[in-house]
């Protein structure tokens, strides 16, 4: 090889690694909070990556010319374009979602794909805009030109031995050896244009195993009649649920933003008939076990068998003949969440596809139509014989937490945004509260507050509500306000001193039956063992352990389990390459920074984890994670 020759091959060398150095580069650039984390075998991994990414472009330089002289200049053309387009997307997609989640994407997004196809369509359309098509043009556009231009100088100017070729064959078969065996649960320390398409090899692996979770649908409900009869009460209950409604972001509770003018003043107006509960708990972080189960009373520990057999709430206000409705902003078309919650249905219902409403907010539509029938609906009954039981479901804190104008005080981040829209679930409830004043049915309802759980914004690394138990995910305000005469006609002590301990959304159900007067009621005893809450108005015992799981039959997570007894809230963590326990002081620990897991004894772990042993699912989960786990003599079924 003459002098000149070995010059310009070693400068074609840094040619052709300009690319993927520029790509790790920009990488580090953007992820560098979360590179700064990063442990030496994590530093091993992303390095590799970027040998495999070095190893792919070269081969693709190599190769490309010659398809050029083989297949003719349209076929390379048209190879090159698909080529740098999918880069381009890879790259967009992987760093767009890292920015706008903290993490790249990972095989829960395929799966997610696969089950909620719908609601993955949905979200993508929110997310996508012009922006990102002028980016994937004119990167795809830049990439072409680079490819070409490498290419070309590759055909005139360097002619490597064949041995190059098969060293650089061998180091990316190594590095991919490496990848695909030594890595998993290291996914985010990979360059996304690597990643990506390695997570759909596993998921494409996976498949071929016949491990990949399948699409989820609630099974038909078999419902069991109340054949007691139930005096019928003097009174209407109105429940209004909301949806991702996290406890501290309310000023109700405290959050130094306005974001509940209504309920502030209501609660203040009422001293002694408005109950905020300070410290409840959401028994599931996932609509699609949470929502059944605070409509039935089963909770998501429990077999599926017992929730689809249970009386939904609209069998309650049946057999105490009080008329039900039920009014959601919510897509009932989502994984037979609505076959679930009208079978049987209630006496009146409206929902989105009543008026083929365009989606808001996730799949729901916008709240304003909902509440409005429910005005509409309320008003309608201020002269009925049959006292009512009504549950309005609204949407509006949940993801991509859009409000109109009129709601946008705070701007910047997601949690800002998240804010607005708290403000704007305010105004609902005003609106039906002055509904009930104005028709002269306020004095005759008693009215529940609650959310099916919270929602995270990076406490603990987490967005949104699905994929953690941390404090931000299961904290959910409470609220119960009572009519002047039925207060005077109740115990209320026990209602009182339950306002400071641990209570639960599975205690809903005997709330709104204690007060129509059904809770007590002997022949009734069997429902109510089938029940893991309590009624509010009832003594409660502030220990007793409040379960907290994304998993049962149908639904697959692996996200782990949690409890929150006494002073302490626990969870087991699945969803990384070994488990995970932490443990925290609610009180002296709000935000959950620190991690006492390591400091308690043996017995102690020994006796959170055996909380679950008697619930099957649950227990299989906590055995796959310790499979010399026991079952305690301590372990009690409540
Ligand atoms: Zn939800």
């Amino acid at each position: 090889m003459t002098e000149a020759l070995h010059q310009r091959s070693i400068g074609s060398i840094f040619r052709v690694l300009a690319f993927p150095v520029l790509i790790a580069l920009l990488d580090g650039a953007i992820r560098l909070r979360t590179m700064r984390m990063f442990s030496g075998f994590e530093w091993t991994c992303y390095g590799i990556s970027v040998v495999l990414m070095m190893s792919i472009w070269f081969l693709l330089i190599r190769v490309l010319p010659k398809f050029h002289k083989r297949k003719g200049k349209l076929v390379y053309r048209a190879t090159v374009a698909l080529i740098s387009f999918t880069i381009v997307a890879l790259l967009s997609m992987g760093w767009g979602m890292y920015i706008a989640n903290g993490d790249l994407p990972d095989l829960f997004i395929l799966s997610f794909i696969r089950c909620e196809t719908e609601n993955a369509i949905i979200m993508f359309r929110d997310s996508v805009g012009v922006w990102h098509a002028v980016v994937l043009i004119v990167g795809t556009a830049i990439l072409c030109f680079w490819i070409n231009l490498e290419c070309k100088k590759q055909s005139t100017m360097w002619q490597p031995q064949k041995t190059s070729l098969w060293a650089t064959a061998l180091l990316g078969s190594g590095a991919l050896w490496f990848s695909w065996t030594f890595t998993a649960g290291q996914g985010q320390c990979f360059v996304p244009v690597v990643r990506i398409p390695m997570i759909v090899g596993m998921y494409l692996q996976n498949e071929i195993k016949g491990i990949n979770p399948k699409p989820i649908y609630l099974p038909p409900r078999d419902p069991i009649t109340i054949t007691t009869e139930i005096p019928r009460p003097a009174i209407n209950v109105l429940l209004i649920l909301n949806e991702s409604l996290r406890r501290n972001r309310l000023s109700l509770y405290g959050h130094s933003r306005n974001t509940t003018p209504f309920m502030n003043e209501w609660a203040a107006k009422y001293p002694d008939r408005f109950f905020s509960f300070e410290r409840a708990y959401s028994n599931s972080t996932t609509t699609l076990l949470s929502v059944p189960s605070i409509l039935t009373g089963i909770a998501p520990v429990q077999p599926v068998s017992e929730r689809i057999k249970a009386p939904l709430l609209w069998q309650w206000a049946k057999a105490a003949k009080m008329q039900s409705f039920y009014f959601t902003s919510h897509h009932l078309d989502w994984l037979g969440l609505g076959d679930f919650i009208t079978t049987p249905a209630p006496d009146a219902s409206w929902d989105m596809r009543h008026e083929n409403l365009p989606s808001y907010r996730d799949m729901g539509c916008d709240d304003h139509y909902t509440v409005e029938r429910a005005i509409s609906h309320i008003e309608s009954l201020k002269n009925a014989e049959k006292p009512f039981l009504g549950v309005v479901h609204l949407n509006t804190n949940h993801y991509p937490y859009n409000t109109e104008p009129l709601y946008q005080q705070w701007s910047g981040s997601d949690v800002d945004l998240y804010d607005n829209t708290i403000l704007e679930t305010d105004t609902h409830t005003r609106r039906l509260i002055e509904t009930l004043e104005r028709t002269g049915q306020l004095e005759r309802t008693v009215i529940l507050f609650a959310s099916d759980h919270g929602e995270a914004f990076h406490e603990h690394g987490y967005t949104a509500h699905f994929y953690c138990h941390f404090a931000e995910t299961i904290t959910v305000p409470l609220c119960v306000w009572l009519p002047q005469r039925f207060a005077a006609q109740r115990d209320l002590s026990h209602l009182k001193d339950n306002r400071k301990i641990n209570i639960q959304n599975l205690d809903i159900l005997p709330t709104i039956l204690d007060c129509v007067g059904a809770w007590e009621n002997e022949p009734l005893a069997e429902h109510r063992a089938a029940m893991m809450g309590s009624s509010l108005f009832r003594e409660i015992d502030p220990k007793r352990n409040i379960l907290i799981t994304n998993t049962d039959e149908v639904m697959p997570s692996i996200i782990g389990l949690s409890s929150v007894t006494g002073d302490f809230h626990y969870m087991l963590r699945t969803s990384g390459s070994s488990p995970v326990e932490d443990l925290y002081h609610i009180t002296n620990d709000p935000q959950e920074r620190n991690n006492l897991w390591p400091d308690i004894s043996d017995t102690e772990k020994h006796s959170y984890r055996s909380k679950f042993l008697p619930y099957p699912v649950s227990a299989s989960m906590m055995k796959k994670a310790f499979p010399h786990l026991s079952a305690a003599s301590n372990a009690q079924p409540r």
